[in-house]
């Protein structure tokens, strides 16, 4: 059974795709089977993972609307499997923002992610879906199908404010849609240290949420930024950085989470 997970949080440039890829990458150097779902029309992940967004014959998509299966759209990268973290990827172009609209219609909508998964449930042990800047019918589908949410958060003065609307949207959720859900954990993303501000938001994290808090911290780290201009995570880019080698152990902090969920 795979461990599905939406990397969500509606502030956009708080780093989800960087998450989502590089944990991606991560999970897959550790021996997990992983599929990496780009929920967002703007095709970050997508081209993250070195996937050519306006090539891409049948994405998530086509999925939504059932005119493909998921076993039919997904695709991986060389790029991937010769860096050693070779993951599948169910990618997104612009196309995708379409679905909000047509899926009006549809019975059932939110759900339509969680059918099309169930089919390839067991070719994977993680599931992890990159969520757009919104809490939009998209982000519904990923909420609606997966076990919990990852909010990778940046240490800033309004942080804690967002986080209540995304808090309050997983409650409704789990109330009405995915009895499942949960927050599994928030990520201190882009962090400095020697930024007093951080260390303070990063106390009072904890101080709210407890174990919710990942121990990983994803420092900010330029190889991070640099990857994705190259086609491919951090972890892959540079091994060796500070931020690879945070979101490496981040994939395994995550691995011994599931044994424990
Ligand atoms: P989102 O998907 O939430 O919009 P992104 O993952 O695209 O956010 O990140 C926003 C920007 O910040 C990107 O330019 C990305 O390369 C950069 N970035 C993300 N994480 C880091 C990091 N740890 N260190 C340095 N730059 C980062
Ligand atoms: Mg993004």
């Amino acid at each position: 059974m795979a461990k599905i997970f939406c990397v969500a949080n509606q502030k956009g440039g708080v780093g989800k795709t960087t998450t989502t890829v590089n944990l991606a990458a991560g999970l897959a150097k550790v021996g997990q089977r992983v599929l990496m779902i780009d929920l967002d029309p703007q095709g970050n992940a997508t081209m993250g993972s070195g996937v050519d967004k306006r090539k891409l014959e049948l994405t998530i998509y086509d999925v939504l609307l059932e005119s493909a299966s998921v076993a039919e759209a997904r695709t991986t990268s060389a790029k991937l499997i010769e860096g050693g973290c070779g993951y599948d990827i169910l990618g997104a172009n612009r196309e995708l923002a379409g679905a909000e609209v047509e899926l009006v219609e549809v019975e059932r909508r939110e759900k339509r992610l969680k059918q099309a998964l169930a089919v390839v449930d067991a070719e994977y042990d993680f599931v992890l879906i990159d969520c757009p800047p919104s809490l939009s019918m998209l982000t519904l589908n990923g909420l609606c199908c997966a076990h919990g949410v990852i909010v990778p958060m940046q240490c800033e003065y309004f942080a804690l404010e967002g986080l209540t609307d995304l808090v309050n949207t997983i409650k409704q959720v789990k109330a009405n849609l995915n009895d499942d859900l949960q927050i599994i954990g928030l990520l201190r993303v882009m962090f400095d240290p020697r930024i007093t501000l951080q260390q303070q938001v990063s106390d009072q994290l904890k101080a709210h949420f407890g174990d919710k808090v990942f121990n990983t911290v994803i420092p900010r780290n330029v190889r991070l930024a640099e990857a994705p201009s190259y086609g491919v995570p951090g972890v892959v880019f540079d091994p060796n950085s500070k931020g690879a080698q945070a979101f490496v152990t981040f994939a395994q902090e995550m691995v011994d989470r599931i044994k424990a969920m």
